[in-house]
């Protein structure tokens, strides 16, 4: 299986080069030159698997030059071993008749960005060995909470690999910020920044820019790698429990052999959704793909009109892994949907760049309504909503899942489709005590790691272990620069 770049079907690279560089040359984002088929018998061999053979079983068809022997081993590191406080790791529960939720949560940092980083890191290793690459590979992440400290625990005592995240110092919540100053691994690194989140992506591309950095990396056998969630090695975990709900749904009696789900998905970067896009095409009988959207209502505008425009107002929001003005992974999707055309990607990609905005043309559109709905929510929203699924289920849920079961309501309302659906939960509560205390109507939050009990003592829900045991951790990294100090900050990490 070949990978080639959404700008340019003629550059070509096998797996291992595709998941060791990330990014293809030209800008475009690396895609498998076919998408895998499943065979008509699929569902029902996963569907007495556990999650992890599944896992092989659907990476399998992308990696070419990986084992099924080498797979079975990175699922077992990645998603056993106690690492996910579920047994099935990537749990559906039932709602309703109709509505389930997949929990996507249950990894080491208590958010769905470790289903692919927990996976991400044996794939790189493994590629660059396949590439003979003798450096050490470090990861350079900037992050606005999730990203970094999934990123950290996936690499944590990787070999191989170093990794160096810097957060800004105003831009995380407590509890995130203690999830990764208290890091443990012995290649790990964690420095605040002055600023915000702009200020530390900024700062990091810039890292990434410098020849003269990389000339001295070089040197002291080093090269910097990115852990990005455009990286093939990011998306391909994610395709696997699209496939894995399903057959959970049709074990469990919920739905009947064939019946299609629709998916609603709470979506920053358009990778999530996007691997729910390639499960459907892979065979999945999925419906409709239901795009959840927080007031950065961008991709919401998208799918209705046509016209991507990012030249909006940015707004911070009590879902602060979706506030996002580009969506860099809906370049894959454009790439499908023109019918795999390199040259109108780089037409529209060049107009994103130049003016912020493209119109896409009309099959485009046509396909684009046939596939997905859109709907955005505002904070208040948000608030109503967690408090909503508390009273009538007593099932305590984030922001960011919260985005999305309104986003399901007001399409139900409009359409009254009453396909099975299965929304997509990213993040325990836990994680965002404060917006989920507020909208239970508790107004005097405790202090620190104190509001996680409060949380847990108001509900009765039990604090996640990974959570609940950042009580007794030492705080490890209390470093904090200004971004211009951030190349001296690697050069340091990198002696
Ligand atoms: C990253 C993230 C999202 C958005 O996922 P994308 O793949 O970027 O669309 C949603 N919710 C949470 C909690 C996240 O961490």
């Amino acid at each position: 299986m070949n990978y080639l770049s959404t700008r340019n079907r003629d550059l070509r690279m096998n797996a291992p080069q595709a998941i060791a560089q990330g990014l293809a040359p030209d800008g475009g984002l690396l895609t498998p030159a076919v998408l895998p088929r499943l065979p008509s018998s699929a569902v029902e061999t996963m569907k007495e698997m556990s999650y992890q053979q599944r896992v092989v079983y659907i990476m399998n068809s992308f990696l070419e030059g990986f084992a099924a022997s080498e797979l079975t081993t990175y699922a077992n590191e990645a998603y056993g071993g106690g690492k996910f406080d579920a047994e099935d790791v990537a749990p559906v529960r039932k709602l309703d008749d109709s509505t389930y939720c997949l929990e996507l949560w249950h990894g080491p940092t208590c958010a769905f960005k470790d289903m692919a980083l927990q996976m991400l890191p044996h794939l790189l290793t493994a590629s660059l060995e396949k590439n003979d690459e003798k450096k050490t590979a470090c990861i350079l992440v900037a992050t606005s909470g999730d990203t970094g400290k999934a990123a950290l625990e996936g690499f944590r005592n990787v070999d191989k690999t170093k990794i160096l995240v810097f957060y800004p110092k105003d831009g995380v919540s407590d509890i995130q910020e203690l999830q990764m100053v208290t890091q443990e691994g012995g290649n790990v690194g964690v420095s605040a920044v002055a600023g915000n989140f702009d200020d530390a992506q900024t700062g990091v591309k810039r890292l990434f820019a410098s020849k003269e950095l990389a000339g001295t990396l070089a040197d002291r056998g080093y090269f910097l790698s990115s852990a990005n969630s455009i990286n093939w090695g990011r998306v391909l975990p994610q395709i696997v429990y699209y496939a894995s709900a399903y057959c959970d749904l049709l074990k469990s009696g919920a739905i009947t052999k064939g019946q299609a789900i629709n998916v609603c998905v709470p979506t920053g970067n358009f990778g999530n959704i996007l691997a729910a896009y390639y499960a459907k095409e892979m065979g999945i009988p999925i419906n409709r793909l239901i795009c959840a959207s927080n007031h950065n209502n961008v991709l919401t505008d998208f799918i209705h009109t046509g016209t991507y425009d990012r030249n909006r107002t940015f707004y911070n929001t009590l879902s602060p892994s979706m506030d996002i003005l580009i969506s860099s992974n809906l370049e894959r999707m454009i790439f499908e949907l023109s019918g795999r055309n390199d040259r109108l990607v780089r037409e529209y990609m060049s107009q994103l760049a130049e003016y912020g905005s493209y119109r896409v043309d009309s099959p485009i559109r046509t396909k684009l309504k046939r596939l997905f709905s859109a709907g955005y929510c505002d904070d208040s929203q948000t608030l109503t909503m967690i408090g909503l699924m508390w009273k009538e289920l007593e099932y305590l849920i984030d922001p960011h899942t919260a985005v999305a079961f309104h986003v399901l309501d007001e399409y139900r309302a409009e359409t009254g489709d009453d396909t099975p659906t299965v929304v997509v939960s990213t993040a325990s509560p836990f994680k965002f005590c404060a917006s989920v205390l507020t909208a239970l109507g508790v107004k005097d939050h405790k202090p620190g790691v104190e509001i996680l009990d409060q949380l847990s003592q108001h509900t009765g829900v039990p604090v996640p272990m990974p959570l609940a045991r950042l009580k007794n951790k030492q705080r490890r990294f209390s470093g904090s620069i200004q971004p211009a100090g951030m190349m001296d900050c690697v050069l340091d990490f990198l002696k």
